[in-house]
């Protein structure tokens, strides 16, 4: 049984049934998400005037067709009553549109780019809410480059940090993900994301927030004027705050100071492969390499999803793992040999790969893949392997109207130390549940470390079949279920899950609610992200 908080409680009493339905008086019985554009209550309406006056009629659309629009995932789920999207252009207009909301009651779902993809997208957990869509606040405001820092507005994409480091700061890298190149980086911060270097939250040296009192604050030292070497140093003094604002509905992120990776003389890329039979032993082989210091970067373990599904679960599947390794040649040399050799003790092969290998004409677009996000460099190449992993669908020109195809996905992200026998479980307990679904799963284990790995389970599915659709859903349910019963945790977990995860004792949550009462006191910013309804 869960923790529930009183405060949660109260709200959805005063929300009424599943926290959908509106409070306000004289509205009937009808839902928030039964509700069209042109039923809104007066106080959306209200909203929605007084927003237009903060950020100019053009940052906030309330068509049915923007709004429609908006709520349409590739994730398949129930699409939400959204009020509007606005788009403002500055925090103090983030911090305006905050009060608005305070004072008319109607709750905003703030995101960067919106492409929380397999777990969302751009929706809200419940009815109800405008969309703050951040992407127009799209500067780099500063790089220091002998501090290593970036000072980044949400709507900065990777792209456009690792485009701006290659002009003006050669000598330093921007940790990107596999996702779109024109996700963001304060979004993927904000989810706890990682990147294929390293995981985000290592990477936050100071946030700058709307909390969802309308007050702005900066955290750490960021909060006073005058200091020395500003951003060298981010625990501040007191409590740490940055930690509240990532995976919460506390606050409107308006910029991140960003830890940046220095470029190093020396890079490989050892991309090995394995058989299934041989994944716990190499999992042990990497916390051990972990642990002596010979890998210091994530390690990236892959199965092939259409290699299993060619040999109809018949033949043994093959995984591909990948790492760099980066420092002066000398240490590269050691530490690859370390590695060269402990991998392949495992039971893995093994290849080390530098740069021509990745550049020279007809590489393996696997290798190029993996080569460009090591070093900085976002790629489509993840994206386009997502609809390829779809029988029958193409990659669409501009693969980032993912959310508006017939291509489904979702992701069970489950959380797990870095240990053979672990792993195996993990491994089984996904096959097995997907099977009984008849999803043949795409996963990934992680190591970040010697300590834990973060898993991606993907399923993919053709929308235009209702049943693949609903056997993706009831997988998708039935995975986070299973994982959960048997002890896994999970480290993220999409909009349709924060109910269940919310009754589940998996953190502190009255402590949670307690926070929520005082920075969010109106309960207007995300309600049921990560916190209960
Ligand atoms: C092919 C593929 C590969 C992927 N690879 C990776 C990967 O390597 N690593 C990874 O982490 N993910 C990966 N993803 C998942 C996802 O696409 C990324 O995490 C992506 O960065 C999230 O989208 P975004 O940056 O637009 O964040 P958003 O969708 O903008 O934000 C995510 C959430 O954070 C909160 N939020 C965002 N901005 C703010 C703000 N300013 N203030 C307050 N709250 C905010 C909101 O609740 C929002 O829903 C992948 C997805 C696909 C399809």
């Amino acid at each position: 049984m869960g923790q529930h908080s009183g405060e949660g409680e109260s709200r959805e009493n005063e929300r009424g049934e599943g926290g959908t339905r509106h409070g306000e008086s004289g509205e009937g019985e009808r839902t928030a998400g039964e509700r069209t554009a042109a039923e809104r209550t007066a106080a959306e309406r209200r909203a929605v005037a007084r927003w237009r006056d903060i950020a100019g009629a053009d940052a906030v659309a309330d068509d049915e067709a923007a709004l429609a629009a908006v709520s349409r995932n590739t994730s398949a789920f129930r699409p939400r009553r959204v009020v509007a999207v606005l788009r403002p252009s500055d925090a103090a207009q983030v911090a305006a549109i905050v009060r608005v909301a305070r004072e008319e009651k109607v709750p905003l779902h703030p995101y960067s780019t919106g492409f929380n993809w397999g777990l969302g997208s751009r929706l809200p957990v419940r009815d109800g809410c405008a969309l703050l869509d951040l992407s127009r606040m799209d500067r780099v405001r500063e790089v220091d480059p002998a501090g290593r820092y970036a000072i980044v507005e949400p709507g900065v994409t990777q792209l456009q940090l690792a485009d701006h480091l290659a002009a003006h700061h050669p000598d330093l890298v921007a940790n990107v993900t596999g996702s779109s190149p024109h996700s963001s980086v304060v979004g993927n911060l904000l989810e706890r994301g990682t990147g294929f270097r390293r995981h985000r939250a290592e990477e936050v040296r100071g946030l700058e927030v709307v909390l969802g009192t309308g007050q702005p604050m900066r955290t750490g030292l960021w909060a006073g004027e005058g200091s020395r070497q500003l951003h060298h140093y981010p625990y501040g003094v007191g409590p740490r705050l940055d930690g509240l604002f990532v995976q919460s509905g506390l606050g409107v992120v308006t910029a991140a100071v960003v830890d940046l990776l220095p470029r190093q003389e020396c890079l490989r890329l050892l991309v090995f492969t394995l058989s299934e039979a041989a994944l716990p032993g190499v999992v042990d082989a990497v916390r051990e390499l972990f642990l002596r210091g010979t890998l210091r970067s994530i390690v990236h373990v892959f199965n092939d999803k259409r290699v299993l599904a060619m040999a109809g679960g018949g033949r043994v599947p093959t995984w591909t793992g990948a790492v760099a390794v980066d420092g002066t040649a000398e240490q590269v040399a050691l530490a690859v040999a370390d590695a060269r050799r402990t991998l392949t003790a495992a039971g893995a092969s093994p290849r080390v790969l530098a740069e021509a290998d990745a550049a020279a004409p007809g590489a393996d677009p696997v290798v190029t893949a993996l080569w460009d996000v090591h070093t900085g460099r976002p790629t489509t190449a993840f994206l386009h392997g997502l609809y390829q992993s779809v029988p029958g669908k193409e990659t669409p020109a501009d693969p980032d109207v993912l959310d508006g195809t017939s291509v489904g996905y979702l992701a069970c992200m489950p959380v797990a130390a870095v240990d053979g026998r672990t792993v195996a479980e993990l491994v089984a307990l996904v096959e097995k549940t997907c099977a009984e679904h008849g999803m043949v799963p795409a996963i990934a284990v992680n190591p970040t470390g010697p300590d834990y790995l973060e898993s991606v389970v993907n399923l993919y599915f053709d929308r235009d079949d209702p049943a693949q659709e609903e056997a993706a859903r009831a997988c998708n349910t039935a995975l986070h279920r299973r994982l959960y019963e048997d002890g896994f945790r999970f480290y993220r977990v999409g909009v349709e899950t924060m109910e269940a995860l919310t009754g589940w004792d998996t953190a502190p949550w009255e402590t949670i609610g307690l926070l929520k009462a005082a920075l969010d006191p109106d309960g207007i910013l995300s309600p049921g992200r990560y916190a209960p309804l």
